[in-house]
């Protein structure tokens, strides 16, 4: 373009974007538009690095995600270890340990979370820790908070613990226990320590506080689940809890802003696939939002494409989820359930390619 002498030189400026929770998929969403040179700031109510309830498994198509960008060896350099074999168990009953489908990337939230809040400033990205975001969700701003807290009005309410231990022997990367209360699952992360997390339900009629939390991750006297855990050396500072979970679907195109990760929906933990959805969701909310930052496309047009491109990668596994885990937490089942987990492949892979 040749410009007239006294002709003044027109910059195209990027309109900012603010991000509002800085977990998963938050800083995946700074850091992607970071890459294509689009100024962000995030607001994080908490800080970096924390402890998070998370079962620390990362499975799915999310791996495709941070290697395309460019996050593989963010997690290889974090420590992260590989997941290969699983293996699952109910009160009495137990299957072999079997190869995953595909492999998974282990790595605690504490290191995760940190490394991913770390790479967004190295790329100028405006990160505002222990900062509560108060103001609307209008143009420019991106719901990131994560889960949103709900009480189901009828059925049983959900919470989910976690600790990490050391000096526990796994039959396998991942060992999966179930029980009446919920199921807890016990996967081998960084720094030689295993991540015992899990989901668990009270029902409405139950008024009294829930168990002590380390009793119920240690499951029933006599179980597979306590027999592994009986000579563990647990992290006290690591424990955390969460409450108010609601596992029912939700629809990125009901939402009337821009969302990612949970802040759409949170599919059952059992899956292993949270995380995944959050990178995922986050990738795919990157170019649509490059494109109005730059002034190429409007905000509602951006947050039609947002929504209908994360409905349509989610729609399947959430619905595969929802029976799944409805499944694997009906105590009459527990049992055969795992008599057909050591029969058959089909069922591991139904359970695992569905859900992903
Ligand atoms: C028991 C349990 C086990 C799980 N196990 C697994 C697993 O093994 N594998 C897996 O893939 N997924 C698992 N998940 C799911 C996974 O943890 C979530 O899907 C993932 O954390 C979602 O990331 P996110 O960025 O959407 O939300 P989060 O990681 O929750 O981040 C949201 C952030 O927003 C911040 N925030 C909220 N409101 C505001 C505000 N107003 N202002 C500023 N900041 C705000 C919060 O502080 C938080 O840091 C599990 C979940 C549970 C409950």
């Amino acid at each position: 373009m040749c410009l007239l002498p006294g002709e003044p030189v027109k910059m195209s400026v990027n309109k900012p974007i603010t991000i509002v929770g800085g977990g998963l998929a938050g800083l995946t969403l700074g850091i992607g538009l970071r890459q294509r040179g689009v100024p962000v700031t995030i607001y994080e109510a908490g800080n970096y690095p924390r402890h998070r309830v998370c079962g620390e498994f990362i499975s799915g198509r999310g791996q495709e995600t941070l290697a395309r960008l460019g996050l593989g060896e963010l997690f290889q350099a974090a420590g992260a270890v590989s997941a290969h074999t699983t293996a699952f168990f109910s009160a009495t009953r137990f299957t072999a340990p079997r190869p995953l489908p595909s492999a998974a990337i282990c790595l605690s939230r504490f290191k995760l979370d940190a490394a991913l809040a770390k790479k967004f400033r190295e790329l100028s990205g405006e990160l505002l820790e222990s900062k509560r975001f108060a103001g609307d969700f209008g143009e420019g701003v991106i719901r990131s908070t994560g889960r949103r807290a709900q009480v189901e009005p009828r059925g049983p309410r959900w919470f989910g613990l976690k600790i990490h231990a050391r000096n526990i022997k796994l039959v396998a990367d991942l060992e999966m226990h179930v029980s009446p209360q919920g199921y807890v699952g016990l996967c081998k992360i960084n720094d030689g320590e295993v991540n015992v997390c899990g989901l668990f339900r009270k029902n409405e009629s139950e008024n009294s506080e829930a168990k002590n939390g380390r009793e119920l991750l240690r499951g029933p006297a006599g179980s597979p689940l306590h027999q592994r855990l009986a000579t563990a050396e647990f992290d006290e500072d690591s424990f955390c809890a969460v409450a108010g979970l609601s596992l029912r679907p939700q629809q990125a195109a009901a939402r009337c802003e821009i969302c990612v990760g949970d802040a759409i929906t949170m599919i059952p933990p059992v899956t292993g696939n949270g995380m995944s959805m959050a990178f995922e969701s986050a990738e795919l909310a990157v170019a649509p939002l490059a494109a109005w930052s730059r002034g190429g496309t409007s905000w509602s047009d951006a947050r039609q494409k947002i929504a209908q491109d994360c409905d349509a990668a989610f729609a399947r596994r959430l619905a595969w989820a929802k029976w799944l885990q409805r499944l694997i937490l009906t105590p009459a089942l527990q049992n055969p359930l795992v008599a057909l987990a050591t029969r058959s492949d089909w069922f591991w892979r139904l359970a695992f390619e569905r859900t992903r």
